[in-house]
């Protein structure tokens, strides 16, 4: 009899899974594809897009033609809970029953875990299209209204990296519009080093990056954990309270609210526990990959880091899903994914990040015009239309 399987979430997990399932399954199954939106937002580039570099139909695409060409079903529809033991996903629309269902919700910013994150009011951030939008606006505003800067990451923010790209575009901006001076600059994160990046990082990359700080004046401060944003301030839980006129902080992710209100499927912060075949560990029909899963930090840390799930660990654990439950509707074996392997992947994303960033960051060759020359490309990922086309590819189904 034919299976359903129903993946909740059309990004880099959702949209991998659905497709090497596609290609595993040859039309014996049925795959359903549930999003609110149709199109795919490259979020890595949401970076670029406050100073210019990218535009919103730049960095996202219509997932429907393609569904449509692999015989995948897609439903443009909210999910707001889910029923575990009838296997049904709520919608507003209907209720989807399930055979096998995929968790690739991802994640979302959770604003609240900080007293003052409003982020109407006076802090930016790019977690978002629409934040991006405002931050871009906010930016533009900044340069001709210069004063004191704060760019940082939170406690069990993840995302470490995206504050560092972040910083190096503004410096790059400020340099060109000869405000460097006019601009005191604070770095804070809860890292317990530069470039730990929330997975024990770049211990190489540790001090071209202080030095890089050091020769354009970045105050920073590690182990920083954020008491509250208030206007023209940010405080820490230290007592130090930092002026800035422009402060962009990434904060910390929980998992979406159907998943996080939904009784035993994940842990406080919304996160899905799953075993090493990205398996629920209550239901063996549920899976999760990607931002939605929960992956613990292998290092103790003085303030919590949290992990970041980059893109390409977000991949192999889609292909690893995708994988496993062919091998349980068709036969065959099994893939399993240390937590240790997790970590070496996105270790391999960070590697390739903090090189570009860095590299070259002790001597004086570092002059940040690499910002410019790679702006056409993102240089720590693949291009959208790479990423498009590397899924079509038939060496992509290996792991
Ligand atoms: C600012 C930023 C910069 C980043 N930079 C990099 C980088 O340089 N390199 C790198 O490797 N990684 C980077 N990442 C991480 C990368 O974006 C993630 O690895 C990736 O987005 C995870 O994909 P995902 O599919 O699990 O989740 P997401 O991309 O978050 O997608 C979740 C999907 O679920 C859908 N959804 C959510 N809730 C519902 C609902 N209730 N009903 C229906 N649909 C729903 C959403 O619409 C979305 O399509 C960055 C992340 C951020 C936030």
């Amino acid at each position: 009899m034919k299976k359903r399987v129903v993946i909740v979430g059309s990004s880099f997990a959702g949209y991998s899974t659905a497709l090497n399932l596609a290609k595993l399954f040859e039309g014996r199954h049925d795959i359903t594809v549930i999003d609110k939106t149709p199109e795919f937002t490259f979020l890595p580039s949401l970076v670029w897009h406050p100073f210019g570099y990218r535009h919103s139909e730049d960095i996202s695409f219509d997932t429907r033609p393609i569904y449509e060409d692999h015989g995948i079903e897609f439903i443009q529809s909210t999910v707001y809970g889910f029923d575990l033991e009838d296997q049904l996903v709520y919608t507003h629309q209907e209720d989807i029953p399930y055979d096998y269902l995929v968790l690739a919700t991802g994640t979302k910013p959770n604003y609240s875990s900080i007293k003052g994150y409003v982020p109407e009011h006076h802090i930016f951030s790019i977690c978002t299209m629409h934040e991006a939008e405002r931050t871009r606006l906010a930016w533009k505003n900044f340069l001709q209204n210069p004063g004191p800067m704060v760019i940082g990451a939170a406690q069990w923010s993840g995302y470490f990296f995206a504050a560092y790209e972040f910083l190096l575009n503004a410096l790059y901006h400020l340099k060109e519009e000869d405000l460097l001076d006019q601009v005191p600059i604070h770095f804070i994160t809860a890292e317990p080093y530069l470039t730990h990046f929330g997975i024990d990082g770049m211990h190489k990359e540790m001090k071209g990056c202080e030095h890089l700080f050091d020769r354009y004046g970045i105050n920073w401060r590690t182990n920083a954990e954020i008491k509250e944003l208030k206007r023209g301030k940010v405080i820490l839980s230290s007592g130090e309270e930092i002026e800035s006129s422009f402060s962009m902080i990434i904060p910390q992710y929980s998992g979406i609210d159907a998943v996080r209100t939904t009784h035993n499927l994940s842990n406080f912060a919304g996160l899905i526990k799953v075993n090493n075949e990205f398996q629920h560990l209550k239901y063996p029909n549920i899976y999760g990959a990607g931002g939605s899963v929960h992956i613990a930090q292998e290092d103790e840390t003085r303030v919590p880091c949290g992990v970041p799930r980059t893109r390409y660990c977000t991949d192999i654990m889609a292909k690893t899903v995708a994988y496993n439950i062919a091998a349980e509707i068709l036969g065959g074996s099994r893939v399993s994914v240390t937590n240790h392997r997790l970590y070496e992947y996105c270790k391999q994303d960070m590697d390739h990040l903090s090189s570009l960033l860095f590299r070259n960051a002790d001597d004086q060759s570092h002059d940040l015009d690499f910002i410019k020359k790679n702006s056409s490309d993102k240089w720590a990922n693949m291009s959208i239309s790479e990423y498009i086309e590397s899924s079509f590819d038939h060496e992509y189904l290996k792991i």
